[in-house]
């Protein structure tokens, strides 16, 4: 079949590379030039740990305790327009127990699913792209992080998954080079990471040696539908004809679905991140630094740091002082690492492509026969994406799925 993907992220890209697999004649549409997406900065975590949605007890009020600080780690720009509303409306719904209770397993089978499929291209694929299972520490320096923290770990063993509560000295035996200052931290050895960067562009070029057909700097504006069928593509260069179509589009999947009278609610989360080339004495395994919400990640030799959520829609302004509230985290974690604030031009951001209750957006569209809609990851789009792209693949051959969808139903908020 002719396949369609809108959006060329970790999640078109893994679509596109189990599809072109089946057999299938993939095109990639992008609006940019595949590197001013979501997925080439990001902290390269591979996090099956995490089975807690963003729209968690405790958001709100932290949310609102964090807008006021304008280093915090979380910001949501009050503006009145209706998809914001109707999105926080969504997500105060949803930061309810039941639904942790609910969105848990779901979200577990869907990541160590991913991990599976990492592990496999890991193998299969003719490239490096700095995958390492060497699982992730979560830090913290507070006793009420601590008893939060504990709970999120009984949590996770309940599900099966192996998580430890370990002291400061032995988070300090783990990480032999970096002095680190802690109260303590969770250490989940069954996550991983990866160098995205490396993924991504190895990849772009893998598929297209496959046969895979970029049109890039092509941005869909319009579909023309015929008896629920989406029977063509505008835009901004041509009109394509698919028999199959994918939404794979992040944090505009809300406008692009809306032209084809589609409700996916999906608000752009802006986050930053830097990285330290040569670090000499390196962080072993990555690690969040609790209180910070600052994500850590050695890559090779450098070292990444990412941190920041700002709901503040579609837009790629850059705020330095949130970059500042990063960098001031660092040496309370780690003592003895000084970092100077990077320039604008070495700040890179992302836009997550977040839900208002945390889960993605997966399945095939009830309304149009030939479309599916792969999006809306939040912070775990790489953790997620090569097991969202089989998934992709395994709908629209038809085929048994390899993860129940029930909870990633992409109609859930469409009435
Ligand atoms: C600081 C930071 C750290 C992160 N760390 C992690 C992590 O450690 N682990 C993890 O799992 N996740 C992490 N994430 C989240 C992860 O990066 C995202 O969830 C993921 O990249 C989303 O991928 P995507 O393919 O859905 O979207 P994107 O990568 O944004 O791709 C969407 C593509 O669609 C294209 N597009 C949009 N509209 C159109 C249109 N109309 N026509 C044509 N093309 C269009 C865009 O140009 C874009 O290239 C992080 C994010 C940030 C910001």
């Amino acid at each position: 079949m002719k396949v369609g993907i809108i959006g060329g992220g970790i999640i078109g890209l893994s679509s596109a590379y189990y599809l072109n697999k089946a057999g299938h004649h993939v095109t990639i549409i992008d609006q940019g030039d595949l590197t001013t997406g979501c997925s080439f900065g990001n902290a390269g975590m591979i996090v099956p740990s995490h089975i807690i949605p963003l729209a968690a007890p405790g958001m709100i009020s932290k949310g609102i305790r964090w807008m006021f600080n304008s280093t915090s780690p979380f910001y949501v720009k009050p503006r009145l327009r209706g998809d914001l509303i109707k999105w926080g409306y969504h997500f105060y719904k949803s930061a309810t127990k039941e639904h942790i209770a609910k969105s848990a397993p779901s979200l577990k089978e869907l990541s160590l699913f991913s991990k599976s499929m990492y592990q496999q291209l890991a193998k299969e694929l003719p490239f490096d792209f700095g995958y390492h299972e060497r699982g992730l520490l979560m830090l913290y320096k507070t006793k009420e992080t601590e008893h939060e923290e504990a709970e999120m770990a009984t949590l996770a063993k309940q599900h099966g998954l192996e998580a430890y509560v370990i002291s400061a000295s032995e988070v300090q035996k783990l990480e032999p080079d970096v002095k680190v200052d802690v109260r303590g931290g969770i250490y989940f050895p069954g996550d991983a990471h990866i160098t995205p960067q490396l993924l991504v562009s190895q990849l772009i070029n893998y598929l297209k040696e496959q046969g895979v057909v970029f049109q890039t700097n092509t941005t869909v504006n319009d579909f023309i539908i015929e008896n629920g069928t989406i029977k063509s593509l505008m835009t901004s260069t041509q009109d394509f004809e698919f028999d199959e179509v994918i939404i794979a589009t992040g944090s505009w999947s809300g406008g692009v679905a809306a032209r084809l009278g589609l409700s996916i609610p999906m608000q752009a989360g802006k986050g930053y991140s830097f990285t330290l080339p040569q670090v000499e004495k390196n962080v072993c395994i990555p690690s969040i630094f609790l209180e910070a919400r600052v994500a850590v990640t050695p890559m090779g030799d450098s070292l990444r740091f990412g941190g920041t959520m700002e709901i503040t829609g579609v837009n790629h302004s850059i705020s330095m002082n949130r970059v500042k509230g990063i960098v001031e985290a660092i040496p309370t974690y780690y003592p003895e690492m000084k970092v100077a604030l990077p320039e604008v031009k070495d700040v890179w951001h992302g836009l997550r492509p977040c839900s208002p209750d945390g889960l993605p957006y997966i399945g095939r569209s009830s309304k149009l026969k030939n479309l599916t809609i792969a999006t809306g990851h939040s912070m775990m789009g790489l953790s997620q994406g090569p097991g969202t792209g089989k998934l992709v693949s395994e709908i629209i051959d038809q085929g048994n799925l390899s993860v129940n969808l029930a909870a990633f139903n992409p109609q859930r908020f469409d009435f």
